[in-house]
């Protein structure tokens, strides 16, 4: 969207520009030389009187362009036009800017006028107006006649009809035309909303990025001073003071946020210099906006005009410089700027009547305002797209790391309750599914043994065969006691060369039987090869909890009953199993 953006902006220039050459029956321009007199006398209205003594003037056309920059005060216009346009439709007449003040008449009867002529003189030099010919004019001939004031302190540039339409014609293609008068300023005002607000929506997704924020304002400002360009700004109020302060306000507070854009965009810190600047244009806007009337806002407008333009040039040196240095931003922010004031110097010029012809400062505001919006976009959305992939990333990594840690916790776990050297239950786990055993076969009434099994004469194996051979036969009989138990007889290394059998549901005949199956499997066994072949024993004593007592037997009582039976076993000759 924000790609195709300046093209659409021009498609629909061209087309509303295209608009506005249509309905143009019966209107004829009354731009072009009209009869001109310094002074007043009323009488100068009137169809009769002889202007051919008179100098001429061309309208469009400020008074200073065309050698009378001494004139002040009132003076008159005069143009008798034979008109060729249908006589059944009302007729009116158009007049376009005219510095400071005017009043319009049609043969000699005032048809209106814009601003306040002396003595109570009120300037609103940029009105466009429409009036209707009172009928009993003679459709023969018209003669229309402008009386202009101009304040003396005004500079000549700017003193009488300065541009805008001057035609005359049927009142309501009169009318129709006015509207589509102005269009590209129109068209220009909404690309500046549509980017403020843009920007504005980017800035509140990434509320730290302040560039975002500090341009939204600069295109706010563009969008308020182009509009105030246009007659539409009368629609909002009348009051012609407060819009003309407000549209000077704009060229003060543009550059203020345009340079906080610029520091921000280019990660550049606003030194003491550019602060002391931007002080300067708030307080011209503040000082502007609090003296009463334009005299004071007026008066100040060339030295803003050459203040902004020297800190132009100050900033384009140094974009210049920076672009120079390798960044690539301050080049292309820098294009812009330059556009921008090339765009006002020129403007400046033809306000002097140095050069003859249009306005650009609103061109050179959209072409900056509209490629800094681009490059701002392009920028939010590699952000954007980094940010994105950068979380993607992290969340790849916390993913390996809770598997890693899953993996290293399950780890810890099998170690903690695992015996290193046989990978039988350790005592500390045994003993906690025993307790759990225990307190279940209590509720349900059943019986629960325990079988503890000592190898037999293991001190010898261990000195006859060695240590290592010992530690061979510890794991032999764990997997023959493993595989020899049922699934759900949990087995344990106990302590040394003891091991520890849970018989769940196993009375005291049950638990012999278990006991005995254990023993004989271990005896049958010849454990190693070669030149290493050990025979073992066990002795088992066994212990059961019958399930019919009023409290849950302890695990710690059956351990000390079946270590009982175990030592009796070992009494009457090991290798056999005895109960508690
Ligand atoms: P008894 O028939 O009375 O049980 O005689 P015994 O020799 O088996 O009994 P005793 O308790 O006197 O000896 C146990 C021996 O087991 C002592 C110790 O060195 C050995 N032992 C304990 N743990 C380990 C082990 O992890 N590896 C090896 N190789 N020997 C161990
Ligand atoms: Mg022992
Ligand atoms: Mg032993």
């Amino acid at each position: 969207m924000t790609r195709k953006l300046p093209a659409i902006v021009l498609v629909a220039t061209l087309a509303l520009a295209a608009c506005e050459g249509s309905h143009t029956d019966g209107v004829r321009s009354i731009a072009g030389s009209w009869a001109f007199h310094p002074g007043d006398d009323t009488s100068w209205a009137s169809a009769k009187f002889n202007d051919s003594a008179w100098t001429h003037l061309q309208v469009p056309g400020s008074w200073g362009r065309q050698g009378q920059q001494d004139v002040s005060g009132i003076a008159w216009y005069r143009l008798r036009v034979s008109p060729t346009w249908p006589t059944d439709q009302p007729l009116g007449v158009t007049i376009g800017k005219v510095h400071a003040a005017y009043e319009l008449y049609a043969d000699g009867v005032k048809v209106g006028g814009v601003g306040q002529l002396p003595p109570n003189p009120e300037q609103v030099y940029d009105r466009h107006a429409t009036y209707i010919i009172p009928f009993n004019a003679s459709r023969q001939s018209i003669t229309l006649a402008l009386r202009v004031w101009r304040p003396e302190n005004r500079h000549p540039g700017e003193a009488g009809p300065t541009g805008g339409p001057f035609e005359i014609g049927p009142l309501a293609t009169l009318l129709e035309r006015a509207k589509l008068l102005e269009v590209d300023r129109l068209v220009f005002f909404c690309v500046f909303m549509a980017v403020a607000i843009y920007l504005l929506g980017l800035w509140l997704l990434r509320p730290k990025s302040k560039e975002y924020g500090y341009f939204a304002v600069v295109a706010l400002c563009a969008a308020t001073y182009v509009f105030l360009l246009t007659q539409w700004k009368y629609t909002l109020t009348s009051d012609f003071v407060f819009l003309k302060k407000t549209e000077h306000m704009m060229l003060y507070l543009t550059p203020i946020f345009l340079t906080e854009f610029l520091g921000e965009f280019l990660g550049r810190p606003r030194n003491v210099w550019v602060r002391a600047g931007e002080i300067a244009f708030a307080v011209g806007g503040l000082a502007v906006l609090l003296s009463p009337g334009l005299e004071f806002a007026l008066w100040l407008l060339p030295f803003l005009e050459g203040y902004s333009f020297i800190c132009g040039i100050v900033a384009l040196a140094m974009l210049g410089w920076w672009w120079h240095k390798g960044d690539h931003n301050a080049g292309v922010v820098g294009s812009g700027v330059l556009a921008m004031v090339i765009a006002m110097t020129h403007d400046a010029f033809v306000d002097r009547g140095l050069i003859v012809g249009p306005r650009f400062a609103a061109y050179g505001f959209v072409a900056m305002v509209t490629g800094l919006a681009l490059l701002l976009g392009v920028r939010f959305h590699r952000a954007v797209e980094g940010i994105a992939n950068m979380s993607r990333e992290l969340e790849g990594r916390v993913k390996q790391r809770t598997t890693e840690l899953a993996d290293a916790y399950s780890r810890m776990e099998e170690l903690a309750l695992h015996d290193p050297l046989t990978n039988l239950l350790n005592r500390r786990a045994i003993t906690e599914r025993a307790s759990a055993g225990l307190s279940l076969a209590h509720r349900r009434k059943a019986a629960y043994s325990v079988a503890l099994i000592d190898i037999d004469h293991f001190k010898a194996i261990n000195d006859t065969h060695g240590h290592e051979a010992g530690d061979r036969v510890l794991v032999a009989v764990s997997e023959a006691l493993g595989t020899t138990a049922r699934v759900s007889d949990d087995v344990a290394r106990w302590g040394g060369e003891e091991f520890l059998v849970l018989l769940p549901d196993a009375d005291k005949a049950a638990s012999l039987l278990a006991a005995e199956r254990l023993r004989a499997a271990i005896a049958s066994m010849i454990i190693g090869a070669n030149a290493l072949r050990v025979a073992a024993t066990v002795s088992v004593g066994v212990a059961t909890s019958d399930g019919t007592s009023e409290q849950t037997t302890p695990f710690e009582e059956l351990v000390r009953r079946s270590d009982e039976a175990l030592y009796r076993a070992k009494e009457s000759g090991r290798n056999r199993v005895s109960a508690a």
